[in-house]
Parts: C-alpha cells; sequence; structure tokens
C-alpha cells in the first residue's frame, strides 16, 4: 500500500519529524500489531498506533465491560457497560480512524497455542495483560516465531516498560522465571493516568521498532515510580539456561 493524499495531510505533523518521514509513515502503514488486553493500558496503545497510521491492529480482549473497568479504559463508553469489551474497544478505533483495519478476537491468549497463529501475522507484540500465564504464553509464542514484543506492566503508580527480542535481549522467562507469588491478577490498584501514560510509552516503542525510527528499550528495561517522579533505566541480561529462549 502507497500514502495517499489524506494520508499526507492526516500525518503531516510527523512526516516532519526529523528522521521521520515518507518512508518511516509507508512502513507503519504496512505493519500489523497484536495487542492482547485492551484495557487501561492496551487501550492507548491501540489508539495512539492507529493515530500515527499503522495498517492493521490484531485485538484480542475477553470479558464484558463493567463499572469498575470505567476508570481508566477510555476507548469504552459509559452506555456499553454490560456488553463485550472487545464491541467499544472496536467501534472507538473504527470511528477514530476508519482507515485502519481491525481483527478482534474476543477471547484472551491464555496459552502458546492461541497466542502463536496471531503472533505469527503480526510485525510486533504489544502485551498488555494483567497476568503472568498470558503473559508467558505470548512470550514464548514471539520467540517460536521471532517477533519482537513490547512488554508493558504496571501497578498502582509503577510501571515497567521494555522490549523483548531473543536472543538480542532475554525474553519473559529470563527475566522473571516464576510469577511473584503475591501478584493478584484481579485486585491490584490503577491510576488510568498511570496506565495510560505507559501505554502511550509502549505505543512508541513499537512503532521503533516497527519502522527503525529512534533507539528502541532493547535490553533495557524503564522504571517509573509516577508517586515520587522517580525514572530509572536498568539493565538486562538473558538466562543461558532460559528453557524458553536458551537454545537461541
Ligand atoms: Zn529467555
Amino acid at each position: 500500500m502507497d500514502l495517499t493524499d489524506l494520508d499526507l495531510k492526516r500525518f503531516a505533523r510527523q512526516l516532519s519529524l526529523p528522521g521521520f518521514g515518507r518512508e518511516t509513515q509507508l512502513k507503519l502503514k504496512n505493519s500489523t500489531a497484536l495487542i492482547t488486553r485492551c484495557g487501561g493500558l492496551g487501550g492507548p496503545i491501540a489508539l495512539y498506533l492507529a493515530a500515527a497510521g499503522i495498517g492493521k491492529l490484531i485485538i484480542a480482549h475477553a470479558g464484558t465491560l463493567t463499572w469498575d473497568d470505567m476508570n481508566r479504559m477510555i476507548l469504552q463508553p459509559a452506555d456499553a457497560v454490560g456488553q463485550p469489551r472487545i464491541d467499544g474497544i472496536v467501534e472507538s478505533i473504527r470511528r477514530f480512524s476508519p482507515a485502519v483495519e481491525v481483527e478482534a478476537v474476543g477471547e484472551h491468549l491464555d496459552n502458546v497455542s492461541k497466542a502463536r497463529p496471531l503472533v505469527a501475522r503480526a510485525d510486533v507484540v504489544c502485551d498488555a495483560t494483567p497476568n503472568f500465564q498470558e503473559r508467558y504464553a505470548l512470550s514464548e509464542a514471539a520467540v517460536l516465531e521471532g517477533k519482537p514484543m513490547i512488554e508493558a506492566a504496571m501497578n498502582a503508580m509503577e510501571g515497567h516498560l521494555t522490549v523483548l527480542h531473543p536472543p538480542q535481549t532475554p525474553c519473559l522467562r529470563c527475566l522473571y522465571p516464576a510469577p511473584p507469588p503475591s501478584w493478584d491478577v484481579y485486585g491490584f490498584p490503577v491510576l488510568g493516568a498511570v496506565s495510560g501514560s505507559l501505554g502511550c510509552l509502549a505505543a512508541i516503542e513499537a512503532i521503533k521498532v516497527l519502522t527503525g525510527f529512534g533507539r528502541p528499550l532493547l535490553g533495557r528495561m524503564l522504571i517509573y515510580d509516577t508517586e515520587v517522579n522517580l525514572y530509572q533505566q536498568v539493565e538486562l541480561t538473558r538466562n543461558p539456561n532460559c528453557p524458553v529462549c536458551g537454545k537461541l
């Protein structure tokens, strides 16, 4: 697909970014991102990838919209409470940018066999899931398919972000050999603006990985605490004996 006159108008303010240009825009237009869970974190990832002009989004999200989703799920209209979450997500993205192709998957990718066929059709994987079962499945599918994965996680006022692409970087299992024992999938606190800020940063990393623009967070993790505005980066190392990526 080539750029249209409307593309040149719609994306004029980013085409003028130094080092961005038409070639970068065209790469985005011909790219597909898989986003797993499209709530407080994945919603802004999807919206800003659509805003940037990505060609296709594959979005996986299950369940029914509840009132306690509404402090962070900014793609959902209030009158959709009680309806399938995936419907509000697709509707919002289509209204915002009809040119973006959206493939909706109304389930969670909680094992490798579910995740892998979707990962295979994506150029980048964005992990915005709240639990380790799905994170591990997605990371393993990304390793098997050789796809880069944007790994974003938040809790309360904190955010963590990195780009995983073994063997250049660790995989998720290198970083977390086992889930933290105290992790409460359904009860951890979220301030919507914190998950939203992380979603924006994750979208930037996805754009960089897809286009070669900028310097992605490969082998480094951004860790921040918005309560005290502390931002730091730590270097990451692979586990050579990792059961998922050790043989790469
Ligand atoms: Zn690994």
